[in-house]
């Protein structure tokens, strides 16, 4: 669907409840053609929290000297596609900060691995930037899709959120290097960080529009101890749901998750972001002990339970609220 700059505007800022009514009802009925009433699940593997960087609103980021670090290993992380597959998921993402322990080789092992044993399932990849060839040889290995957020389309903004060493255009080069080498790629932004703005929110979706990414994963920013902004305000539900909605009518055939920030933020946060278009949950896999310490913002949600448990628990809230979740890859559909 086509929406102008003013449209976004009016959708964005309107306190009329029937306007975002009509808003969720229309970015749902979009997902519904494509996806049908079916909800993917993807199961989350944490797979470290040493990060190499210094993100300023990111909880593991080098300098949080507050953070107990972890990694897992090959054997846990296979552990934990074993629990997830007997679970009925059929896409592990592996996801993690920027760890210098996992070089290609060990990447390319363990990808190879998971691509041997369960090949019928998807290897997602959320490892931070690389260069063309190591996401090459990760592809080569069996990797199918990479999460990259973009951050913030502003370069500005983009220099308001990362220290001085991290580039813009270094992220936006791993987007393009990425969708080059065949990846179903993910790019993505919070909702309410530091200094964004409606300009820059608009650069976000003109990005997306012109992108035209796999997936799109976007959930509000939350505040994480330890971090320059600790003490900001998070991002809010309601502005992430509608901008949830606008991007499945900009742009309906996109896979887009109902993240754990909204979760976090609100208890039924992912059933709405569900019923105003988002298609995917990514229940984690990780191992119970590691949960707490990958704690990328305050309060992140669903670090007790079983493996189990939390995929029963989205299962049934989806169920309750009328979707399927299929066993299933949940592949892009191209339209
Ligand atoms: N290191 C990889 C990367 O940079 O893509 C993957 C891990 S990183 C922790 C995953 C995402 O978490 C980031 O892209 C960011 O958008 C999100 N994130 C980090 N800190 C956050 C916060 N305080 N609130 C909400 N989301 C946050």
């Amino acid at each position: 669907m086509n929406l102008s700059s003013s449209d976004i505007e009016h959708l964005l800022t309107t306190s009329d409840p029937q306007t975002i009514d009509s808003l969720y009802t229309a970015a749902a009925a979009e997902r519904d053609r494509v996806y049908g009433r079916r909800v993917f699940m993807r199961g989350l593997i944490e797979v470290s929290n040493h990060c190499k960087n210094d993100c300023l609103y990111c909880g593991i980021r080098r300098s949080n000297s507050g953070t107990k670090r972890y990694r897992l290993d090959k054997e846990q992380i296979m552990n934990c596609c074993r629990t997830g597959y007997g679970l009925g998921f059929r896409t592990f993402v592996l996801q993690g900060g920027e760890d210098a322990w996992f070089t290609d080789d060990r990447v390319c092992d363990i990808v190879s691995s998971i691509r041997h044993e369960y090949p019928d399932c998807a290897i997602t990849l959320s490892l931070g930037e690389r260069g063309y060839d190591s996401y090459l040889r990760l592809r080569e290995a069996g990797a199918d899709r990479y999460l990259l957020r973009h951050e913030t389309a502003n370069r500005e903004h983009y220099g308001k959120l990362h220290p001085a060493e991290m580039s813009f255009d270094h992220r936006m080069q791993c987007l393009q290097d990425l969708r080059e080498l065949g990846y179903q790629v993910g790019c993505g932004f919070m909702v309410g960080s530091p200094y964004q703005s409606l300009d820059t929110i608009l650069q976000d979706l003109q990005f997306i529009v012109s992108f035209r990414p796999e997936m799109v994963g976007i959930g509000p920013f939350i505040p994480a101890e330890g971090t320059p902004f600790a003490e900001r305000r998070a991002g809010s539900v309601e502005m992430t749901l509608r901008l949830l909605a606008i991007i499945r009518l900009l742009h309906p055939t996109v896979l887009l998750p109902a993240t754990s920030a909204l979760g976090t933020l609100a208890p039924n946060g992912r059933e709405r972001a569900v019923q105003a278009g988002a298609n995917v949950v990514m229940p984690n896999l990780s191992p119970q002990d590691t949960r707490a310490l990958y704690s990328i913002y305050n309060n992140k949600l669903a670090t007790g339970s079983e493996a189990a448990e939390s995929a029963a628990d989205l299962r049934a809230r989806m169920n309750a609220i009328g979707y399927e979740v299929p066993t299933d890859r949940g592949d892009y559909q191209r339209g």
